[in-house]
């Protein structure tokens, strides 16, 4: 099991921007705001360094790469990830059959649970 922290717009400072690791998407922290409010995008914080795929360690990533990436480490099995946002933890499992059908259907990509309600 993976656990990952949302990144609210708010931890950031004023004139932050926020940056995917893998896919260099960049947002200014007013415009990252308005997205998550929106659940058009959010960011993920993700402490790896206990995990053997990277010697990084605090990788922020959008959720589109976050889902690519658990695939690519886990391209055959169901992965049990822990997701916390300020108040609440999910569980959510990413199945990559499911998130390969979502990859080739236009919109569908970014439905992690709609974003926790
Ligand atoms: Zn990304």
């Amino acid at each position: 099991m993976y656990v990952v922290e949302v990144i609210e717009p708010k931890t950031l400072k004023k004139k932050e921007n926020i940056c995917c690791f893998m896919c260099q998407l960049e947002y200014p922290k007013e415009e990252y705001k308005i997205l998550r409010e929106n659940k058009k995008l959010i960011y993920f914080k993700w402490d790896t360094k206990d995990c053997d795929f990277t010697v990084l360690s605090n990788l922020t990533l959008c959720h589109e790469c976050l889902f690519k990436m658990i695939k690519k480490i886990h391209p055959n099995e169901e992965t049990k990830v822990k997701v916390l946002t300020e108040e609440y933890e999910y569980d959510l499992s990413f199945d990559p059959d499911a998130t390969l059908d979502e990859d080739e259907e236009e919109g569908n990509e970014d439905d992690i649970s709609g974003f926790f309600g």
